[in-house]
């Protein structure tokens, strides 16, 4: 994939790559099979294979019986549904699940839609609208209520609600804990204004002794398009319980004889009730969850732990793999650094540039001292300007044949303001191949010179090359100076 050669040490070719290591993805697909199966209804027969007690919670549990070490529940033993406790075990184990609070249900749908109107509109629209909304012919009769979640760095989430009545801003903010995403908090936010205009309407209509709901039209403006979309039906999926009991509370005002409309709004633009919500949302992100209120973990929120656990852990295998545990004997041809993920500069270009790009970066190209090292040459001397030793660091930073093009490239760094390399300096090599904003400069600099190519080589017999190549990792890892043991 990176067409690196067959010597390339295998962390950093994984990490290059952007491939997950053979463990970390094995416990990663456990993980999502035990997810998966929890995202079935519960009526679905594999769910007898997951202890009911990771779905709905121990209610016996004291505070601090679980701990993810502590997990006797879901311990295997003689019993058929070991299975599901294996994968129920690798779920909870190490991500920041709590098994005494039960998760997300999943129900089996009843093909029910939203029994109003769910609008998203063009930004640009979607705003005007949400400007002028208290300055419609019948505003009087319509009742407006915005919406928001939020999610703090802290893990705490909260929904905030905001309306106006009497021209005096009123608002309610809901504390959710920290076993939820900003997507659950905002459905829960749209929920419970449906409930609000529910209880408020009602309300109104006993005070003043109307005959019947004292509104035409209940609007709730959320900034999340997800939401609203995750509204419009009941379908299996991460939100499901709160989209049918909105869809539910939906259906009660229209009962009552209100139309109800969820609308979307552009966020922090300005617009002062989706500002009022937001920060209400987020005072309530920084309460304690109150009793009562539901405390499983949602969904999204397993499925973001899952994505984290898999980066930790492959993050984790790519450290004692590159390192091999010892700090002092630091792989010096190659450092690593965030993210995981493929860069994107180098995955556009030509395959044979892309293929020296990561060669070059991860230290292992070819060189007179590689070739040299491996037998395939009898001296260690560059073929270009008669130095001693070409190794990655002469070919980038000193050697003479590459110098107008070094000087190309000297002056986009600078231009970048990316320091360039000076002789004191220990890995330059290192640190401009995991600058991102270098990445284009060396690209540019590769492709206008022959480095990490053998002299007049085309790119056939460099495929050739590479087959013949064999693993000689011992010898390869004294090349670089200093790390001879
Ligand atoms: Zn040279």
């Amino acid at each position: 994939m990176t067409g690196t050669l067959k010597t390339t040490p295998i962390g950093p070719l994984i990490k290059e790559a952007a491939l997950t290591p053979a463990v970390p993805l094995l416990d990663d697909r456990q993980r999502r099979y035990a997810l998966r199966a929890l995202k079935l209804p519960t009526a679905h027969p594999i769910n007898e294979l997951l202890p009911p007690t990771l779905r709905y919670g121990d209610g016996d549990a004291q505070p601090g019986q679980y701990s993810n070490n502590n997990l006797e529940w879901v311990e295997p033993d003689s019993d058929p549904k070991s299975i599901g406790q294996r994968l129920a075990k690798k779920l909870t184990l190490g991500l920041d699940i709590d098994p005494s609070e039960g998760c997300e249900i999943a129900r089996t749908p009843k093909d029910q839609v939203f029994p109003g109107n769910i609008v998203i509109k063009p930004k640009d629209i979607a705003e005007t609208e949400a400007r002028n909304i208290y300055n419609a012919h019948n505003a009087a009769l319509e009742l407006v209520i915005w919406s928001d979640g939020s999610k703090l760095d802290t893990g705490g989430v909260g929904a905030g609600i905001t309306w106006k009545r009497d021209n005096i801003w009123r608002q309610k903010g809901y504390p959710l804990g920290s076993t939820k995403e900003v997507f659950d908090a905002e459905l829960y936010g749209i929920r419970n204004a449906l409930d609000i205009a529910i209880k408020g309407g009602q309300l109104l209509k006993r005070s003043l002794q109307l005959a019947r709901y004292p509104y035409n039209r209940v609007i709730v403006l959320s900034d999340s398009q997800a939401a609203l979309q995750r509204a419009q039906n009941d379908q299996l999926g991460p939100g499901q319980t709160l989209a049918i009991e909105i869809i539910a509370k939906a259906q009660l005002l229209r009962d009552e004889g209100a139309e109800v409309t969820l609308q979307w709004v552009p966020s922090h633009i300005g617009i002062e009730g989706n500002e009022r919500a937001d920060k209400i949302a987020k005072e309530a992100a920084s309460k304690p969850i109150p009793p009562g209120v539901d405390r499983y973990s949602s969904f999204s929120y397993i499925m973001r732990q899952v994505k984290a656990q898999k980066r930790l852990e492959t993050r984790n295998w790519l450290y004692k793999v590159t390192y091999k545990g010892e700090i002092k004997k630091r792989n010096r041809a190659y450092t690593l650094t965030e993210p995981l993920e493929l860069e994107p500069q180098v995955s556009t270009v030509r395959k044979p540039l892309a293929k020296r790009f990561y060669q070059l970066k991860i230290g292992h190209a070819i060189t007179a001292s590689y070739l040299h090292r491996i037998k395939r040459s009898n001296t260690p001397r560059c073929w270009w300007c008669n130095t001693a030793k070409q190794d990655i660091d002469h070919l980038l930073f000193e050697c003479r044949r590459w110098s107008p093009q070094r000087r190309a490239l000297y002056s986009d760094l600078r231009r970048l303001g990316i320091t360039t390399p000076r002789m004191s300096e220990e890995r330059p090599k290192n640190r401009l191949f995991n600058t991102p904003k270098a990445i284009k400069p060396i690209l540019d600099f590769l492709n206008a010179t022959n480095i990490g190519q053998r002299p007049k080589e085309s790119e056939e017999e460099e495929e050739n090359w590479d087959r013949l190549d064999r693993w000689d990792l011992d010898r390869l890892d004294s090349e670089e100076p200093g790390m001879t043991s």
